[in-house]
């Protein structure tokens, strides 16, 4: 199963990736998190992205391309993955296709942006893990502490209100555009975010037909 989830940030992609990855016993290849994981250690395309990150925009197509594509090519892609964050661009989905990669399905997790704004107040993540949390919907056993990894958990800087907005706006111009390009191909699946996060999981494992 090679699956897509499409949604703006916040949407809840994340969230439920990791339910379906368990679930269906297949990795998440999320490239937020390898991106915030190349900041963290400083790698040379950690100091190319960081700025269009700190700025609610979308790393450079190439860049991204690049790191996707050696990833999906290790050995725990053979069974099949959840791209959480990729493709993001009409660029990114033909790159992919170039790659000789069919997907199977893509869910589009729908949600407002006025809930989304609301949402992200609270989200915080671990920055070693890449475990998410939100302070109202899914919090850690322990305030402050990741379940997987006992690492802080922290609120991302992409996350503060200015830079939301930034990215609410990217997302509409050069993401959205990828629901048609998927459509077209009958395999785009709508789930309408749900407030309680169980909610969206089973509406989005019936869309699966799990
Ligand atoms: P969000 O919460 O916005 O879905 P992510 O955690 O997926 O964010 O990604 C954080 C940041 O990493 C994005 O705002 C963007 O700068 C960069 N990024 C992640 N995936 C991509 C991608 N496929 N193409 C370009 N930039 C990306
Ligand atoms: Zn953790």
């Amino acid at each position: 199963m090679k699956l897509i989830l499409l949604g703006a940030p916040g949407a809840g992609k994340g969230t439920q990736s990791e339910v379906i990855s368990e679930y269906l016993h297949i990795p998440t290849i999320s490239t937020g998190n390898m991106i915030r994981e190349a900041l963290k250690s400083g790698t040379e395309m950690g100091l190319q992205a960081r700025r269009y990150v700190e700025a609610g925009q979308l790393v450079p197509d190439e860049v991204v391309i690049g790191i996707v594509r050696e990833r999906l090519s290790r050995e725990d892609c053979a069974g099949g993955y959840i791209l959480d964050g990729f493709p993001r661009t009409i660029p990114q989905a033909e790159a992919l296709e170039r790659m000789g990669i069919e997907v199977d399905r893509v869910i589009e997790i729908a949600v407002s942006d006025e809930a989304i704004t609301r949402r992200m107040s609270g989200r915080r993540v671990c920055l070693k893990c890449g475990a998410t949390y939100h302070l109202d919907y899914k919090k850690p056993k322990v305030d402050g502490v990741c379940d997987h990894c006992g690492d802080a958990l922290v609120q991302r800087k992409d996350d503060r209100p200015e830079t939301l907005q930034e990215r609410l706006r990217v997302y509409h111009e050069q993401t959205e555009p990828l629901k048609g390009f998927y459509a077209a191909k009958g395999k785009l699946f709508v789930v309408e975010g749900q407030e309680k996060v169980e909610d969206t999981t089973r509406l989005t494992l019936a869309a699966l037909n799990a």
